[in-house]
């Protein structure tokens, strides 16, 4: 532990963006702008060919960091680097500063550094939350470029970072993936969102983190002592002995609930007076099967199969998917694999054929699907191929009502049948579910429980479409609210059809890795819980300590409110008593 300094303590409150708490020495790292020169050159086309050799340099260095991050945090991670082989395609960027470059006859190195910034200052102005994160991709991949115009290339310069907390203006999300996973303690940025993916992977990293600490680089100086209160989104620059007293309560409560929690990863999924549940894992592709195995999740309850063509950014062949899927289930070694036909449309685009004015409302999953045979009927072939080789589930996106249902069942049999009479035969008879998240489907959930084996609650889309609430937009993320009662009945109801009909019902959004609502889930009536991977221990560590009956009386405690914080705040007392992290 480092002593106490002699410069003032300094609190400054940011955003929380991945949990736990961490403390030492301020690791500051420089995204300056390289200093470049500025000269005149004689040989233009000899500029502007060194500029091209450093794209595809650089283009060859993120394809080869995005296998590697792939490989060890899996495909979901790794996309981030896919919007930075983009940028590198950016045809007014580079058109740009080749201009520039013949106009002013400028060195390569300073043309490129003047549009680059250009561009990073054009997003950073954006209203859109989302947008302006998109700043820190393009400094990310314009530096990249820049050091193989310089000559230099500054890979894993966060190594030197072991035992100290990385202090940056904002980290990128490379800078991120090469964060060596036991040596950083910490990290805490100046700029950044909860949605920017450099949050996003430190959750998956489990490096407590902070991020939009206004005023941070001004205070910290290389080597102050920071405490990282990833919990609270507090950041304390040189803690007082006080301070750090205090903390280290808090501190050691952590890691010891940790290891608790982790020496229990093995034990079944059941409530202390014997309600069995079961935990599951979403994936997007084999990559992500690793997770499945090390917290013992009993399968996969989400495949979100559309990855592979975002990935792809094309449409993938039928034996394209055969290939992924027969991964997947092949290392499922028996394990229950659950496949989500392709939902695309919404957030997640594919060239212009879901460009579209209101993509959430518009052509999206099963809609698509049920208008394009010619994308569904290779799509659930490769599905049912891979079930030769285990079992499987097949559940279908945004089922709106009955007939659309029927319809892609119809899709579904005959496209079986036309498998028997090749000859393939499926391990066990694949389950047949739908995706509950559209309110519609929600008031038509006796209805449709009647044509299926399963129900899987997507709460994500659920809340947005009850709400009427973007999930993507951030100016209006405090509308985005789970614990609207009209929220908890709708799931009772969802629940309580499928109850009545005899078949079981999971949720795969958010809230089921969540361990503030697994309980009020289980407590509801849902069975299985799918959630990413890392957030299986806390989940399982919480609902193996409560009994059923606790979780009945959580449901109606919380049903007897209509005030959102109120319920919000027996949810949080509710999971403090069995896991207490504050
Ligand atoms: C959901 O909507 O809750 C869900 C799991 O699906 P996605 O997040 O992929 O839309
Ligand atoms: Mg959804």
């Amino acid at each position: 532990m480092q002593a106490e300094s002699s410069r003032p303590e300094v609190r400054l409150q940011g955003i929380a963006a991945a949990p736990g708490v961490s403390r030492g020495p301020a690791y500051l790292l420089f995204q300056g702008k390289a200093i470049v020169a500025c000269e005149k050159i004689s040989d233009v086309e000899g500029e502007i060919r060194r500029f091209e050799g450093a794209l595809s340099s650089t283009r060859l260095e993120i394809a080869k960091l995005r296998n590697q991050v792939a490989a060890s945090l899996g495909e979901n991670e790794a996309a981030i680097f896919d919007a930075h082989l983009l940028v590198l395609e950016d045809v007014a960027l580079i058109d740009d500063v080749n201009k520039e470059v013949r106009q002013t006859g400028l060195n390569i190195e300073h043309c490129f550094q003047e549009v680059a910034q250009r561009y990073i200052d054009i997003f950073e102005r954006m209203e859109d939350d989302f947008l302006r994160e998109r700043a820190a991709d393009i400094r990310d991949v314009t530096g990249r470029v820049m050091n193989h115009l310089l000559g230099a290339r500054p890979e894993h310069k966060v190594q030197s970072a072991l035992q100290q907390v990385v202090v940056a203006k904002d980290l990128t999300p490379s800078e991120t993936a090469t964060l060596p996973t036991d040596g950083v303690l910490g990290f805490v940025t100046e700029e950044g969102g909860q949605t920017g993916h450099s949050a996003i992977m430190a959750r998956a990293l489990n490096i407590p983190a902070v991020v939009g600490v206004k005023g941070l680089l001004a205070t910290v100086e290389d080597g102050d002592s920071v405490l990282v209160d990833g919990q609270s989104g507090l950041v304390i620059i040189n803690p007082t002995s006080a301070t750090l007293e205090a903390y280290r309560g808090k501190e050691i409560a952590i890691q010891t609930q940790r290891d608790r929690v982790m020496r229990e990863i093995s034990l079944p999924d059941c409530t202390r007076d014997g309600h069995a549940f079961a935990i599951q894992a979403n994936i997007g592709g084999p990559e992500d099967m690793m997770g499945v195995q090390e917290y013992y999740a009993h399968g996969v309850g989400l495949y979100r199969t559309e990855n592979l063509f975002l990935r792809l950014d094309a449409w993938p062949s039928e034996e394209d998917q055969f290939d992924e899927y027969v991964e997947v289930v092949r290392q499922a070694q028996g394990k229950m694999v659950t496949f989500r036909t392709l939902d695309l449309g919404g957030d997640k685009r594919l060239g212009d054929l879901t460009d579209e004015a209101n993509p959430f409302m518009g052509y999206r999953a099963i809609r698509l699907c049920l208008d394009r045979p010619d994308i569904f009927r290779p799509q659930l072939r490769a599905i049912l191929r891979a079930a030769v080789h285990g079992p499987v589930a097949v559940m279908f996106p945004m089922i709106s009502n009955v007939e659309e249902l029927r319809q892609a069942k119809h899709f579904y049999h005959s496209v079986m049948n036309e498998l028997a009479s090749e000859g393939v035969v499926q391990s066990t008879k694949p389950r047949l579910g739908a995706m509950i998240e559209i309110p519609s489907a929600a008031l038509l959930a006796n209805h449709l429980a009647r044509e299926l084996d399963f129900f899987s609650v997507g709460t994500n889309d659920l809340v947005q479409y009850l709400l009427a609430v973007d999930r993507g937009n951030q100016r209006i993320a405090k509308l985005y609210d789970p614990a609207n009662p009209a929220v908890i009945s709708t799931l009772e109801s969802i629940f309580r059809a499928a109850q009545r009909q005899g078949i079981s019902s999971a949720v795969c959004g958010e809230l089921a890795g969540d361990p503030h609502w697994a309980p009020l889930l289980i407590g509801l009536g849902a069975q299985e819980l799918s959630m990413t991977p890392t957030a299986i221990p806390e989940v399982r560590y919480v609902l193996r300590h409560s009994t059923h009956t606790e979780l009945k009386d959580l449901v109606a405690r919380v049903q007897a409110e209509t005030d959102s914080a109120v319920i919000k705040k027996i949810l949080n007392d509710f999971k403090l008593s069995k896991l207490n992290y504050h």
